[in-house]
């Protein structure tokens, strides 16, 4: 394409309202353009690089035996009714009514919709195994939609189901979109990690997120330095430290700490470590009970093992007023000896001795505390966040933390959907069985941008080959020099004929602004066409990546950056 005739437009200022590079970079290179809160027009450029990434998803699912299909966005409540989802989605659910009053939802994902269309398709075990794939628009109604594509409320997403007789079938249909998208993520150039995900409400199932690493993530993710261990904080286990719990050496002893709250002040005030202050944090579960968890003052709670081990939902702290209710002290002083509540620890604390509570009393902490002698715990359990330095759970070694991005989700669902729909087939024996699913998304346009995150530099996008709009950039430096400008549209034309994706930057503007643009738009290869090399034969090349330059003879020039772009979509 000639940027002369092109829709680009491009922006030197940081726009605003975008905080994270790849938002306002994709802003800036004219490749989005929003319309409403998480809601998006994809320029001409931006729609190229989310196709490249369409395409190796595509390949890659067709590749692993997956068939594409596509359903409908606007679903029919009913469907969502006999899942039971329409009641449980809550506000992300789009709902809207027809002439009719009949009512429906933007779809925000498909399993009842894949669930229905199988049900109604495949009646026996020779059917299978099964796994249907779509690339689509989704709507999801975010509280907080943010960082351009990375949180859209419109969306599109890669979603695929799968569908076997049995957990055999269904595990091997998981393992074979586990490889599958670490092909994808792969061959989008970026760096990530597979890691075990919690699994929300549908129990006993296996869960992978795929995550892209990059400091501006919204997840916390750890992984071991020594084995492949790797998971979300939300699920990630810790090892327990070797016992047993050192012999008390203190007495029970009231201290004042005046005005001492928060962990840190007290454990200053007392001259102790963190570590031997234990947080006593009073909480209301979503049924309505009130209860203690005990945690080390170094350690923070992991809500979802909490809910998990409780069977709830939703946890929520007391606020200030309850707390003076429960534990007749006010905020920053709670703690277990003599609550009137059930008191769970996590399971570090078995090995704790001579630590620090708060005395439910206003400014005072209680030292020396030691369990059995001064205090009886009902339960002790996993209850705690994963951190830097942790020992991993599987081996000797020890886990680090890292910030990411997920692009990408593999799930089993068990026959959840299929029991509930009444999805069955007849095995060999002739005899109804529910189908046993699975669910496996990529975001699409959160993996362009995350790619972008993962790979741009103060002057712009740097663009990984496989995902780029345009591999080579022609810049002719004045499009009113004859011979340059001949000379860059036969380049253009040998180009165009040998299959490279072009971009040529005919315009007539300042060179300075057109090489600013090129580190904007981050193509891989430039090639610099102008007056003075020109005349002595020579065309520059420079990459984007890494600035690397070559002085090429006119001649064979084409040649050499088909080889170039050949080469590095097969390295990828
Ligand atoms: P998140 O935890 O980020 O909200 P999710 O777990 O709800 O995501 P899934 O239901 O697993 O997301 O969706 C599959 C994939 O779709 C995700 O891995 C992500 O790449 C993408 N995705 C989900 N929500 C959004 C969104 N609001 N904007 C862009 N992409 C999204
Ligand atoms: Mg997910």
């Amino acid at each position: 394409m000639r940027l002369s005739q092109y829709l680009l437009p491009t922006v030197k200022e940081t726009p605003a309202d975008a905080e994270i590079a790849s938002h306002q970079l994709m802003l800036r290179a004219g490749m989005i353009r929003r319309i409403a809160a998480g809601i998006y027009t994809y320029l001409p450029f931006g729609l190229r690089a989310v196709r490249k990434v369409e395409q190796i998803v595509r390949e890659e699912m067709d590749r692993a035996g997956a068939l594409e299909l596509l359903m409908p966005m606007v679903i029919p409540a009913e469907l969502w009714q006999e899942s039971g989802r329409w009641q449980q989605y809550g506000r992300e659910l789009l709902r809207l009514k027809d002439r009719k009053d009949a009512e429906f939802c933007l779809g925000p994902t498909h399993e009842e919709v894949i669930t229905d269309v199988v049900r109604g398709t495949v009646k026996s075990y020779r059917q299978l195994p099964l796994n249907l794939y779509q690339i689509q628009g989704k709507f999801r109604d975010e509280i907080r939609p943010r960082f351009g594509l990375m949180r859209g409320r419109e969306f599109i997403m890669k979603d695929a189901y799968s569908f076997d007789l049995d957990s055999a079938g269904a595990d091997s249909a998981y393992e074979r979109m586990y490889r599958a998208y670490q092909r994808i993520f792969k061959r989008c150039g970026l760096q990530f990690r597979a890691v075990e995900a919690d699994t929300g409400n549908i129990g006993g199932s296996s869960s992978h997120e795929f995550m892209v690493l990059a400091a501006s993530g919204e997840d916390a993710i750890v992984s071991c330095d020594s084995c492949d261990y790797a998971a979300n904080v939300e699920k990630a286990q810790v090892r327990l430290p070797a016992g047993p719990r050192p012999a008390a050496t203190q007495a029970l002893e009231l201290v004042a700490t005046p005005g001492r709250k928060t962990v840190e002040e007290v454990a200053a005030f007392l001259g102790i470590e963190l570590q031997h202050l234990v947080k006593t944090l009073l909480l209301q579960t979503d049924s309505g009970e009130r209860l203690a968890v005990l945690l080390r003052g170094d350690h923070s709670l992991n809500t979802i093992k909490l809910c998990r081990l409780l069977g709830c939902q939703q946890v929520q702290l007391l606020d200030e007023s309850e707390v003076q209710q429960l534990s007749g002290a006010p905020a920053g002083f709670a703690g277990p000896l003599g609550l009137a509540c059930r008191i769970i620890a996590d399971r570090e604390l078995s090995l704790l001795a001579d630590f620090v509570v708060g005395a439910n009393q206003a400014d005072h902490h209680y030292r020396g505390v030691n369990l059995e002698r001064d205090l009886q715990i009902g339960a002790f359990a996993d209850l705690r966040q994963a951190q830097a330095g942790d020992g991993c759970p599987r081996c000797a070694g020890h886990l680090q933390a890292w910030r990411g991005i997920e692009v990408g989700h593999v799930f089993k669902l068990g026959t959840k959907y299929s029991e509930a729909l009444g999805a069955t087939v007849l095995n060999a024996e002739g005899r109804e069985e529910p189908l046993v699913m699975g669910c496996y998304g990529i975001g699409i346009g959160r993996t362009v941008a995350s790619a972008i995150e993962q790979n741009h530099d103060e002057n712009g996008i740097i663009f990984p080959m496989p995902i780029a709009p345009y591999q080579v950039l022609i810049v002719l430096l004045n499009p009113k020099e004859d011979a340059a400008r001949e000379a860059a549209q036969q380049l253009y034309d040998q180009l165009l004929q040998a299959g490279v994706e072009v971009l040529f930057d005919d315009r007539d503007e300042r060179p300075g602004s057109k090489f600013k643009d090129a580190d904007l738009l981050g193509i891989p290869l430039r090639v610099t066409v102008g007056g003075r090399s020109l005349k002595e034969g020579v065309i520059e090349v420079q990459a984007r990546a890494d600035g690397q330059q070559w002085r090429l003879t006119q001649a064979e020039t084409a040649d050499w950056l088909c080889c170039q772009v050949r080469q590095a979509l097969a390295e990828s």
